[in-house]
């Protein structure tokens, strides 16, 4: 591909190929930033580990909490945007008063490096955090819609899938399909029947960084739903809760809720926003940092095909599907990267405005 002229010199290189040249790539940089840093590994195998790394006063009330890969191959966007600011902190170390950043690296690494959303068992991390005592949800019109989902033909899926949505309108088709499913492990969106790993090690990272009690700014970065380039924040406080509020005041009108219609993104279950939302009370806000890539066609074709290949485990069909998903989740094209680092910069500085406020 030719290289643009972007307005960010080295748009490029904040974005990995692969899983291991981010992880080498996170690590490597961490040294080099002249500020008070502890950083810790939670591994899943021996090649595959989520890492984090907290940066400033291990004391700072107010943090700015950073994810990447909660869906593993939108890692490639997340891991971007932690490369491009920890490159920002090694030219300017500083952080506003009483402050610290945390960066959550690959929440999924199962997911990141194999270019899949769900992880090793199969599990939709952001439809994970549900209560596993009590009945899962359950969701009618994704067992309605089990058949097209896995019929090999994507026209003919197309077909069956434009039917339902013809039937029943765009939103339930979209809870349908992707509003979180209990029933099917290997099927898409599924939220699992236990807490998965990174729902785990999100635990042990809430513990190990004694995150209770402090003010917190939760940017989970994404990637795959909503306008090519378009960087949309996503606000699932509900409408009358503190987080709500506050994330209008500190992201403006450019936060949208599922819960008032004006999101891309329709209402889930068991996302990880509840679990900081019952951590963070009335301190702070969590939002869903996403890019928009290619239609919302195309994002069912690429994760319904990709779910179908790994049923029938073809190494050569596996492969293919690993680079549809990567195009999908993370477009080559320099333009839409530049303009995921211009609108994560973006956000970054609300978010630690936000906090600076409180
Ligand atoms: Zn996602």
């Amino acid at each position: 591909m030719n290289k643009p002229t972007t307005l960010i010199t080295d748009v490029q290189d904040a974005f990995p190929n692969s899983y291991v040249q981010a992880h080498e790539q996170f690590i490597r940089l961490l040294p080099s930033i002249a500020l008070p840093r502890e950083s810790h590994s939670f591994p899943l195998t021996a090649a595959l580990s989520t890492e984090t790394v907290w940066i400033g006063p291990p004391e700072a009330d107010r943090v700015l909490v950073l994810i990447s890969a909660t869906h593993g191959v939108e890692g490639a966007v997340g891991a971007a945007v932690q490369h491009d600011f920890l490159a920002h902190l090694r030219t300017r170390p500083r952080l506003p008063p009483h402050t610290a950043i945390l960066l959550v690296f690959a929440l999924n690494p199962y997911g990141f490096a194999m270019s899949r959303r769900c992880d090793g068992d199969g599990i939709d991390l952001n439809r994970n955090f549900v209560d596993f005592k009590v009945p899962l949800p359950e969701n009618p019109g994704y067992l309605q819609l089990m058949e097209a989902i896995y019929c090999p033909d994507p026209e003919r899926r197309r077909r069956m899938l434009d039917e339902y949505r013809r039937e029943h309108g765009e939103e339930a088709y979209e809870i349908a399909i992707s509003g979180g499913q209990y029933a099917d492990p290997h099927g898409p969106f599924f939220g699992g029947t236990g807490p998965g790993h990174g729902n785990r090690t999100i635990e042990r990272i809430i513990d190990h960084y004694r995150l209770e009690g402090r003010h917190l700014a939760v940017v989970d970065v994404h990637s795959g739903l909503g306008p090519y380039g378009h960087g949309e924040l996503i606000c699932d406080h509900l409408p009358e809760d503190a987080g709500f509020k506050t994330a209008m005041q500190w992201y403006g009108p450019s936060a949208a809720a599922p819960a008032t219609g004006e999101s891309s993104s329709v209402r889930k279950e068991g996302l990880l926003d509840y679990r900081w939302h019952t951590l963070m009370q009335n301190r702070g806000c969590f939002v869903t940092l996403e890019f928009g890539t290619y239609p919302i066609q195309n994002l069912f074709d690429v994760v319904l095909n990709d779910h179908c290949i790994w049923k029938t485990g073809d190494p050569e069909a596996i492969r293919k599907s690993a680079a549809a998903m990567r195009e999908h989740f993370c477009p080559a094209d320099g333009y839409w990267r530049e303009l995921v680092l211009l609108k994560a910069r973006q956000v970054i500085r609300q978010a630690l405005n936000g906090l600076n406020h409180e």
